[in-house]
């Protein structure tokens, strides 16, 4: 290849986020501080229509605090997608409480109010929907089977921020919400967390659970972990969420470019009511995905990626039977394509040129 490689992400960090980390290293105090404090306050303000906002050491430790302070736990249920990152049906099981797995709808690849319907068990306390690759899950669909049935609606956002459902930001409808902070997430802290919920008596069992159980040191209210994020990282973090909005726009008008301009692929569909924030670009591949794939990095120096390859209830760490054509088809056919706000005009039109010559071909 005489051009050097597209990559498939890139985390971007700038000058501003080396003052902030520099900021907080001089002042000698680096654990959770007036750093943190600030970041929740912000991203409130930012991102979930003032819900309250907690911080924490990652997304999983996000979900997990989440649900332990919505009170799951052992013999309870709780709906969650098995096309999504491990995490999700990870932090459930790690409560004690078991994941069930739904099926996803085919357009969106989020989870299918049908499906989540049919679940439903007496056992059942919760569905966790995943705003998957940036595009919110039907909220209204959901809502209303969390509503008929009594259960509980926990948000997977861990890649969707800024995303919106009717108008409305995702982490601003369920009991609680999680999104990541890892690097390859749309903004990031390095590693960490957010979780935004509406419920003081929950936000407060979460800033105990986060940080041995204590608000007040050594009067520890109950058994918590140390899940603390740390003012290095809120640092960092503060200073990406106010770049978010611009990358935000960055990663959908590179998504537009594609859809305008790709061929023999299905591009992704938005919903009328979602507003989609593209933390993947993600195609379904027609014939052998895998070739393809191999193919577009080989040939075409086009990083790509497979999220997820194995659907949940078939990894070994779960190991289920379960029904979901859905899930496998996705499974077998997505590709996520490079969407990342680096993304040059030369970098776009060379990955749409390698895609359609690649389907033209038949590959
Ligand atoms: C990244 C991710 C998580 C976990 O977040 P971490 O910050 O990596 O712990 C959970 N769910 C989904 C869908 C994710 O993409």
């Amino acid at each position: 290849m005489s051009t050097s490689p597209i990559p498939a992400a890139k985390p971007i960090i700038g000058d501003e986020e080396r003052e902030a980390v520099d900021r907080v290293l001089r002042t000698g105090m680096m654990a959770q501080g007036p750093e943190v404090a600030a970041f929740e306050q912000e991203f409130s303000a930012e991102l979930v229509a003032g819900r309250a906002c907690v911080a924490v050491n990652s997304g999983t430790s996000g979900l997990h605090l989440g649900l332990l302070a919505a009170g799951v736990g052992p013999g309870d249920e709780v709906i969650v997608p098995s096309f999504t990152f491990a995490a999700t049906a990870n932090s459930v099981a790690l409560t004690g409480a078991t994941p069930v797995f739904a099926d996803i709808e085919p357009q969106y690849f989020c989870l299918d109010p049908a499906s989540v319907e049919a679940a439903v068990s007496e056992r059942t306390v919760g569905i966790m929907p995943v705003h998957l690759y940036g595009h919110p899950a039907d909220m209204t669909a959901l809502g209303d089977i969390a509503e008929r049935q009594g259960l509980k609606l926990f948000e997977d956002a861990a890649q969707a921020h800024a995303a919106t459902w009717k108008g409305a930001p995702v982490g601003s409808f369920g009991t609680f919400a999680m999104f990541s902070l890892y690097p390859t997430k749309n903004m990031t802290s390095g590693e960490g967390g957010m979780v935004s919920t509406g419920d003081t008596d929950l936000e407060r069992r979460l800033r105990l659970l986060r940080n041995q159980g204590m608000l007040r040191q050594y009067e520890n209210e109950l058994v918590g972990l140390n899940n603390r994020m740390t003012d290095i990282h809120a640092a960092i973090g503060r200073v990406q969420l106010r770049k978010l909005a611009g990358w935000t726009k960055q990663r959908q008008e590179n998504a537009a470019f594609l859809d305008a301009n790709l061929e023999g692929v299905v591009v992704p569909p938005v919903s009328e009511h979602a507003t989609h924030v593209y933390h993947q670009y993600t195609i379904r591949v027609a014939g052998d995905r895998d070739r393809f794939a191999a193919a577009l990095r080989d040939e075409h120096g086009v990083g790509c990626g497979v999220y997820y390859p194995i659907p949940n209830h078939r990894l070994p760490s779960f190991g289920r039977e379960a029904d979901l054509p859905e899930t496998e088809r996705a499974a077998a056919e997505v590709l996520s394509l490079p969407v990342h706000p680096s993304l040059s005009s030369d970098d776009l039109d060379r990955i749409a040129t390698a895609v359609n010559t690649l389907a033209k071909a038949g590959a």
